[in-house]
């Protein structure tokens, strides 16, 4: 018998960073923010008609995907060769199931893909030019290089072209884009999904944490939902989102507590700049970053409901 839990809600990022309110014109501020509502409300909809965690965080993600004001999807940033390479990872709370694509190029969303991945192959990640043969496999969506191609990013990789930097920031706004959604639906199942362009600048082949599992994504219906954004780098070694569920299954921390400790206190020392959205089986959601600002979003059943940039 399935457990009808009244309480839901969404939690959504476009990513975390230096995001200097002088550097963002007013315009930009209500692009972002219309962004962001958008992709929540839409969710917010599905869940409140009974729809599952999994379907709301995958279209939460699509639609901040097909907006080009965030490194993911069509705004994806450039990588040192002039192309894009995209990361995404999906995971089922209630079945700790879960699916990733790595260095992708040409698709259109690749949440879909991760989820693809997930439901009609025996694997978990796949990579660069198998996981596009599967991609087109299963019939999704690819676009023309052009699509890709947003103005923004380009000047900003054209700043560190040809250096061995990585740029971890935007030029603009010194942020990390990526984005991603939690969810906790009325059957109490929870998942998580994270999609992303990774680093301007960044080297052939490189793998942030966005499509690893247990660092940038986690789900598991007895602790939390996870979705992280930052400098991949330190995600990993944290194993930042897994990290999270851990204090709270092994210390007995609240989410609250253990996202504070993982992004204020370890990844903080580590020197890793970023932050996370989660969610709990009570609902309870955490938006939580070292940053100046971090693109974010939440509405739950209890009737709060917010979008945000700033501290
Ligand atoms: N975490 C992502 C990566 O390292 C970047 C980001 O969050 O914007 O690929």
């Amino acid at each position: 018998m399935i457990k009808e839990s009244k309480k839901f809600g969404i939690a959504i990022h476009g990513g975390a960073g230096t995001i200097v309110r002088e550097l963002l014109t007013p315009e930009r501020e209500q692009a972002y923010l219309a962004a962001l509502e958008q992709a929540l409300n839409t969710s917010y909809t599905l869940l409140e008609k009974g729809g599952s965690a999994m379907d709301a965080v995958e279209k939460a993600v699509r639609s901040l995907e097909d907006s080009p004001l965030f490194n993911a999807g069509r705004g994806s940033v450039f990588t040192a060769d002039g192309t894009h390479e995209m990361d995404a990872s999906i995971m089922d709370g209630a079945t700790r199931q879960a699916g990733a694509a790595a260095g992708v190029t040409g698709v259109r969303n690749p949440i879909m893909l991760a989820r693809h991945i997930m439901e009609h192959s025996s694997h978990i990640i796949l990579a660069g030019q198998g996981a596009e043969r599967f991609a087109k496999q299963q019939g999704l969506q690819f676009e023309a290089e052009e699509y890709f191609f947003v103005k923004q990013r380009y000047d900003q990789w054209q700043q560190v072209k040809g250096s061995d930097t990585t740029a971890l920031d935007h030029s603009e706004d010194r942020k990390f884009g990526t984005v991603g959604a939690v969810a906790l639906d009325v059957h109490g199942n929870m998942a998580a999904a994270t999609s992303t362009g990774g680093m301007t600048n960044k080297q052939f082949g490189r793998v942030g944490d966005s499509p690893i599992i247990g660092a940038g994504t986690w789900a598991d219906n007895n602790t939390c939902a996870i979705s992280c954004t930052g400098d991949g780098e330190y995600f990993i070694r944290a194993v930042a989102a897994y990290d999270v569920a851990c204090l709270m299954e092994y210390k007995g921390l609240s989410l609250e507590a253990a996202c504070d400790e993982v992004v204020m206190n370890k990844l903080r020392t580590a020197g890793g700049e970023g932050g996370l959205i989660g969610i709990d089986k009570e609902g309870s959601i955490v938006l939580c970053f070292n940053t100046l600002g971090m693109y974010r979003g939440m509405r739950d059943s209890s009737g709060q409901q917010k979008t945000a940039i700033f501290k």
